[in-house]
């Protein structure tokens, strides 16, 4: 792209996010920003700029945005009208807002993880603020590499752009250091006490012997503890909380255990691990974290995280609470979906019924359906609720509509011949009124394939046009099943059944995979794949991998093979 094209991107960018009218002086840091290069062209960059911002401000705001589509979609997104969806932040500041992105690597991101990845996003850039990515890596045994790539990958996917990336596992000297403090101030204590006789104590209400060891005593015993003394499961530091409160996890919880596995960044270095609520308090005051936006099963640990804190005299954040993202017949829970997969029903994690953001993806959900089914469904509640995967589809076809290409496909195809066809040469639009995504030529004869739904219910005298091609009377049914007709003109006829077709000699093979949701009733639904065979038209060869089309009066489907041509259906 050169300059000028360059000032008019940014310009356009700049009026489509102001309401229509673009402003100089963000256009040219634009321009240097992207191409830093130019900046011993100042001059020419401001001139170019400045015809470009006056070129742009004269056009209407739906002219920016289409000529903003051609140019640099990438750039279009929605930021305006998102945010003017979202409710207000309570207590933010433009300019001093922090999020965080929290994923523990420790299984593949789902949609759960990318609508609250989402609002924390959208909410940072709705204030002009920062948003960190943090790995929750402190369970060795738990975390894998893999899953931190599958992390990054979909939050790139939905377009979340993050300033600060860390793990927690880079800070176990500090994490150390703080329980040091704590134990110091006498509100940590090690605990070596078994597993079940802590847990018998902590649903009693009642302290275990250590509970009153000396600051002296414990210092010695964590030093032990780090220094390789303790097994695994031989002891814990914990916190000196209130072993009457209703609050479960106030009854003096661990904050350290210790794991002999090595860990993917740190390998065996370290052996002593903070549990989830020490790292995470110690966390969002390292990373100056302003609000938090989660969902509401982790509600009663705020209590426990903010009296951590302020017993080291740090910040408490602000919570925002959100019902837990959940689907309808499809759980997000690892153990229910690893379920799925050793009962032989799924192959893998990027399976197309998953909730993962590699089975949404390979599904034909685009990111921006994502983006906005997060903010127009999510409200700030409590209240436990199920979303339906139809309100997602709903917007994703809408999104759709627009843009993908139109085709033929006949699912469990039936031949037509129509008797006294001419041969034709057609020129088939891809889309009823984008124009931008041309057509292709189809030669017929006499000889098509037509849906078999389309069939089933032909009787002799009724009429069908082949869409855009000619109409037919239907003649009878050879012993095959095979449809024979009469050909009655090529201009359209008021009130026949419109179809569509391939030609014989055109026709190429496809298959579609229709996902369904994978528990009925909480039971493994054994039929949620269905795999429907027919023939599609050449033109479907021309389906690039990833590229969903639409297969009129089929439903939307996004190609998943490059050797075959096998699809995927989205929804109707
Ligand atoms: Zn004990």
């Amino acid at each position: 792209m050169d300059l000028e094209g360059l000032a008019l991107k940014w310009a356009l960018k700049n009026a489509v996010d102001h309401d229509g009218k673009a402003m100089l002086g963000p256009v040219i840091s634009k321009i240097l920003g992207e191409k830093p290069e130019l900046r011993s062209r100042i001059k020419e960059v401001r001139d170019a700029a400045e015809e470009a911002v006056e070129r742009v401000n004269r056009m209407s705001l739906e002219e920016q945005r289409r000529l903003l589509e051609d140019l640099a979609p990438e750039l279009l997104e929605a930021k305006k009208v998102e945010e003017k969806k979202l409710p207000p932040l309570p207590g933010a500041e433009k300019g001093k807002v922090v999020t965080r992105l929290p994923p523990e690597p420790s299984g593949y991101m789902h949609i759960g993880h990318a609508m609250s990845g989402l609002l924390n996003y959208l909410y940072a850039r709705m204030y002009d603020g920062r948003i960190w990515l943090r790995f929750e890596d402190t369970d060795p045994r738990k975390v894998k590499p893999e899953y931190y790539e599958s992390f990054r990958r979909g939050y790139r996917w939905l377009g979340i752009e993050w300033d600060y990336e860390k793990n927690n596992s880079d800070d176990m000297e500090l994490f150390y250091r703080y329980a040091e403090e704590l134990i110091r101030a006498g509100k940590a204590y090690v605990c070596t006490c078994p597993v079940e006789e802590v847990r018998r104590l902590r649903a009693a209400g009642e302290p275990c012997e250590h509970r009153g060891q000396g600051i002296d005593e414990n210092l010695y015993l964590w030093h032990e503890m780090l220094s390789g003394a303790f097994g695994e499961g031989e002891a814990t530091l914990r916190l000196a909380g209130d072993m009457r409160s209703k609050n479960m996890t106030m009854r003096d919880p661990a904050l350290f255990r210790i794991i002999d596995h090595p860990h993917p960044l740190t390998g065996t270095r370290y052996r002593v691990w903070p549990l989830y609520d020490f790292a995470v308090s110690i966390e969002d005051h390292l990373c100056s974290v302003t609000h938090v936006l989660r969902t509401s099963e982790f509600a009663p640990r705020d209590e426990l995280q903010n009296y951590i804190r302020s017993l080291l005299g740090m910040r408490n954040p602000i919570y925002i609470e959100y019902s837990r993202f959940e689907f309808k017949g499809t759980p997000v829970s690892k153990r229910r979906l690893r379920a799925v997969l050793e009962a032989g029903i799924a192959s893998g994690w990027d399976d197309p019924r998953f909730p993962t953001i590699e089975g949404i993806r390979r599904r034909g959900i685009l990111p921006e359906a994502i983006r906005e089914f997060t903010i127009t469904q999510t409200g700030f509640s409590y209240a436990k609720r199920e979303y339906d995967w139809s309100l997602l589809f709903a917007i994703n076809r809408r999104i759709l509509d627009p843009r993908a290409r139109r085709l033929f496909f006949a699912p469990n195809p039936v031949r037509l011949l129509v008797e006294g066809a001419p041969s034709l040469r057609v020129n088939v639009p891809y889309h009823p009124s984008n124009e931008k995504l041309g057509s292709r030529r189809i030669e017929t004869g006499q000889e098509f394939y037509i849906a078999g739904s389309d069939a089933e219910g032909m009787k002799p005298g009724s009429i069908y046009r082949l869409k855009y091609l000619l109409n037919f009377e239907v003649v009878g049914r050879e012993a095959d099943g095979a449809i024979r007709g009469r050909f009655l003109g090529r201009e359209p006829m008021k009130d026949i059944p419109i179809i569509q077709w391939i030609p014989v000699r055109d026709a190429v093979e496809v298959k579609v995979m229709i996902p369904d949701v994978l528990y009925l009733d909480d039971e493994i639904n054994p039929e949620s794949l269905k795999i429907v065979e027919g023939f599609g038209e050449g033109a479907v060869e021309g389906v690039k991998v990833d590229e969903i089309a639409q297969f009129e009066r089929f439903g939307f489907c996004r190609r998943d093979s490059e050797s075959e041509l096998l699809f995927i259906k989205a929804h109707d």
